[in-house]
Parts: structure tokens; C-alpha cells; sequence
């Protein structure tokens, strides 16, 4: 009889067995298709660039020779086309790094109004056209967060770039910040072209932009919403967006804030 129960036991075990083992092929499968869909993803937009330094190329090799103008201009685009490509490459692989990034740096605090001081202040020395408020005055000066002040640098810059690059005529951008329920809230808000509610489900999707063309013209790639959206949620935080078509847009981020206590034994630990 004994044998009979461990045959039973086995017989439970094999079952469960099998269970997870089938869970763990669906995970792999799902992860290959994703791996699949990137490098497919990654192709296309590869094939764009290459094709364009192929067509000046082929001009150079033909006509460039003899004509100085179209020496010059060949090697102006190819050039271009290769800074874009480094560009894409770059970013491809922040948005394969932004996925497990916190985990670099576990410790990691940040004032918040440091980071958002400095990024306002050298955004508006590089886009002297623009008009970048700050506002404040809803947090406390000492706010902290737990990420990497790199990356909530990085954050900011794509989503204050992202709102210059899709001004129309208004030329201004409003980044707010206000502490609430615990919860650290920053807004970037731009009065340009805006979002339709069906583009704002996609926009943080790797590769999509609205306007494929025009977008490219402004030398975007539809990889900055998703970094942006993977760093967030790789540090438990929130992304979304609020736009209305033709009138602007607002993209809000939210943090867990940190009491003074985490802060300080984050930081000991960071420096131990
Ligand atoms: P890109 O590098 O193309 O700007 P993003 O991932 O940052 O890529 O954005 C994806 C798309 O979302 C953009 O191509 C654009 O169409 C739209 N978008 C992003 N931010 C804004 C904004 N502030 N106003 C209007 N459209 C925006």
C-alpha cells in the first residue's frame, strides 16, 4: 500500500510539474517573440538611413566627381544620415538598459528641485526661443526620490525635448512639480500641435510616432516615450499624458517621495 500512496504522491508532483513547466515555455516563447519583433522593429528603421547614405552614394560614384554641388551636398546628408544612426543606435540601447536599470543603482536619492533647476536652466540656454517656467511652489525644496539623478535627468530632457520639437507657434514650455499623498507629481506642458486620444494609447510604444515623416524631419525616432516610460516603471513610478489636438499637451509623471528617514539610509547605504 505504501507503494500505492508514493505512486499517488508522484503522480501530484508530475502534474505540477508539468503545469509550470508549460507556464515557463509560454514565458520563453512570449520572450522570443519579443526579441523577434524588436530585431524586426530595429531592421525597418535601420533600412531607412541606409538606403538614403546608398542613394548619395550611388550619386557620389556617378555624378559627384564632376559636380562640386553635389559632392558637397551628398556628404552633407550622408553624414546626417549616419549622425541619426548613431542617434537611433544610442537610444536602442538605453531602451534596452532602462528596462532593469534600478537595479544599478538601488540606493540611488535625488532632490528633486536640483535636477529640475538644472535641466530647466540648460534647456533654456539651448533653446533660447522658447520661454521654460519652473514652478515650484506645491513641493518642498528638500523633496527627495529614489532614482538615479542621471535618469530623472534623462526623463525630464526627453519630455521637455519632445514638447519644443511639437511647438507650433506658442513657444512655451511650463514644467511644475507639487508633492501630494506622498507622491511626487512633475508636469512638462506645451501649448503645440497635441495628441488625438486614439495616438495617446500608442505613443508610448517603441518606434511610434504620430507623423512618420514629419517627425523624421525633426530628427525623432519614437524610442524617447518608451525609455522614458521604461525608466519610470523600472523605479515603481507613473507616466501618462494629457493633450487635446491643436491646443497642447501635458506629460505627467508621479514618485513615490521619500521621508527624511529612507533618504538619509538610502544615502548611508549608497556610500557604504
Ligand atoms: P520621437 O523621438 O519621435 O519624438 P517619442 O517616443 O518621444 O519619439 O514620441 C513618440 C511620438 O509621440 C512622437 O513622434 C510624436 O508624434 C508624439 N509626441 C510626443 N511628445 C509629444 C508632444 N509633446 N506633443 C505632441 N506630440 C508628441
Amino acid at each position: 500500500s505504501t507503494a500505492r500512496i508514493s505512486d499517488f504522491h508522484r503522480h501530484d508532483e508530475l502534474q505540477e510539474l508539468a503545469v509550470s513547466l508549460n507556464q515557463m515555455l509560454d514565458r520563453m516563447q512570449r520572450y522570443i517573440d519579443q526579441q523577434k519583433e524588436f530585431v524586426g522593429d530595429v531592421s525597418h528603421e535601420l533600412r531607412t538611413p541606409v538606403a538614403v547614405i546608398e542613394g548619395h552614394l550611388n550619386m557620389l560614384e556617378r555624378w559627384g566627381k564632376d559636380d562640386p554641388e553635389i559632392l558637397e551636398e551628398s556628404i552633407k546628408a550622408s553624414l546626417q544620415e549616419a549622425k541619426r544612426m548613431q542617434h537611433l543606435i544610442q537610444e536602442m540601447l538605453d531602451l534596452t538598459r532602462a528596462e532593469q536599470i534600478n537595479v544599478q543603482y538601488p540606493n540611488a536619492v535625488t532632490n528633486v528641485a536640483d535636477v529640475l533647476k538644472r535641466v530647466a536652466g540648460d534647456m533654456s540656454m539651448v533653446h533660447k526661443d522658447f520661454v521654460i517656467r519652473l514652478d515650484m511652489d506645491d513641493m518642498p525644496q528638500d523633496t527627495q526620490i529614489q532614482i538615479y539623478q542621471g535618469h530623472l535627468e534623462q526623463l525630464l530632457v526627453i519630455l521637455v525635448d519632445n514638447g519644443i520639437k511639437y511647438s507650433t507657434d506658442r513657444k512655451e514650455i511650463n514644467i511644475s512639480a507639487g508633492l501630494a499623498q506622498n507622491e511626487v507629481h512633475i508636469i512638462v506642458q506645451d501649448f503645440g500641435e497635441g495628441i488625438s486620444k486614439e495616438d495617446q494609447s500608442k505613443i508610448f510604444n517603441r518606434f511610434y510616432r504620430v507623423d512618420k515623416a514629419r517627425t523624421r524631419e525633426k530628427g525623432g525616432n519614437g524610442l524617447g516615450l518608451s525609455i522614458a516610460q521604461k525608466l519610470v516603471h523600472s523605479y515603481h513610478g507613473k507616466i501618462g499624458v494629457d493633450s487635446v489636438e491643436g491646443q497642447g499637451s501635458q506629460f505627467i509623471i508621479a514618485f513615490p517621495s521619500l521621508t527624511k528617514k529612507q533618504a538619509q539610509k538610502l544615502r548611508e547605504r549608497d556610500q557604504a
